[in-house]
């Protein structure tokens, strides 16, 4: 198994784009024969192209010129950006958008494709039929690191063909193992890791910008996010999905590597919790991102309507500058351990809000406005 290594610079397509010919000539692969491809990217959220938190649309366009050179007629562009977020919004905001229909190419979101059940260690799951149907799959992450994964790269990026529901049970099922068994679903026929600029810090949305200048290209998952790991300074096996994959032989930890780019250390999210001022969001890897993404609409809302702005608004300042807000989630969540108020966000703290005799909002997730309401009336 190989990895090729690449140092760019710059969102600029030609230079992308001749680094990935060299790279997939160091690595003897080419698109010959294929017809059709899906082409995912990592869409998680609706930020800009250089918010370092998507994938950037130029390497995107790099290879689609590419596979199109090569005689691929059809091809696709997919992701399930976060669940319960407006997949308009999100492909608008983040250029990509812009870049299908300027490239006459499709984009869609992976939520209410046509699946395959299929067998796995939980019993099924359901594989999206177009990618299993595709002459290509080629995965293209962000490098960046995470609350509860340590680093999202190519593995994680591949959980986004998941649906809705099955998102959240692998977060149910503890998330690590799961990623590491999603890699044996429908694996990649190429990666291409955009880490021209990356995420470090309190990602996979609110971390910092961080210019990382790595292209990297292969066709394990395993391998690809291990070396670029410890191009981040990040040791694989502190990232317990890739000891799993690794456990399981879905691959290998010491890939040998074509190519280099200068290592970049990333700062490390803080696994414990995220926080904004002294809103914190406590952190527990069997909760899935829609909770707290209620949250965020539920302040998107208090800043838009009137009737929230002497109302719900003070309060989140207060909280936020001062007084100190807790959002806990997750099965498996716990007290904190801070001064203020405690909220328990959704269906997976029933029982602990009802032990503890807590401020409880229900749902799976509950709605921003029930977030919004409930934070305005109540605590
Ligand atoms: S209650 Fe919230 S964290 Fe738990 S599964 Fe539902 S949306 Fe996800």
């Amino acid at each position: 198994m190989k990895v090729a290594l690449s140092e760019v610079r710059s969102y600029d397509v030609s230079a992308i784009r001749s680094t990935l010919e060299r790279s997939l000539v160091d690595l003897d692969l080419s698109f010959a024969g294929a017809r059709t491809a899906v082409v995912k990217p990592n869409i998680v959220t609706g930020r800009p192209p250089n918010s370092g938190v998507v994938t950037h649309p130029a390497v995107i366009e790099a290879l689609v010129q590419l596979l199109r050179d090569a005689g691929v007629s059809r091809i696709t562009l997919a992701d399930g950006p976060g669940v319960g977020l407006d997949c308009d919004w999100v492909f608008e905001k983040s250029g990509y958008r812009a870049l299908a229909d300027r490239l006459g190419v499709q984009l869609l979101t992976f939520n209410g494709v046509a699946r395959r059940q299929r067998e796995w260690k939980y019993g099924k799951v359901g594989v999206p039929e177009m990618l299993e149907d595709a002459d290509l799959y080629i995965n293209v992450p962000k490098m960046k690191t995470h609350g509860y994964t340590t680093v999202t790269l190519s593995m994680k990026n591949h959980k986004g063909m998941l649906s809705q529901a099955d998102k959240k049970l692998d977060h149910h099922l503890g998330l690590h193992e799961p990623l590491a068994e999603q890699a044996r679903l429908r694996p990649p026929d190429l990666i291409v890791l955009d880490g021209i600029v990356g995420l470090e810090g309190d990602g996979p949305l609110n971390g910092k910008r961080v210019r990382s200048n790595l292209l990297a290209v292969g066709t394990n998952m395993l391998a690809l996010d291990a070396t670029v790991a410890r191009h981040m300074g990040i040791e694989p096996g502190e990232v317990k999905h890739l000891v799993f994959a690794a456990e399981k032989g879905l691959g290998t930890l010491d890939p040998e590597v074509i190519g280099q780019a200068p290592v970049r250390r990333f700062a490390r999210a803080n696994e414990e919790y995220g926080r904004v001022g002294n809103i914190y969001s406590w952190r527990d890897c069997t909760a899935c991102s829609m909770c707290i993404d209620s949250f965020s609409g539920a302040v998107a809302l208090a800043v838009k309507e009137p009737r929230y702005w002497f109302t719900l608004v003070p309060k989140l300042a207060w909280w936020g500058l001062i007084g100190g807000l807790h959002i806990v989630q997750g099965r498996e969540g716990r007290l904190p351990n801070r001064p203020g108020k405690v909220i328990c966000f959704g269906k997976c703290t029933g029982e602990l809000a009802a032990r503890e005799g807590l401020t409880h909002i229900a749902g799976c997730p509950p709605t921003a406005r029930e977030v919004a309401e409930t934070l305005r009336k109540g605590l």
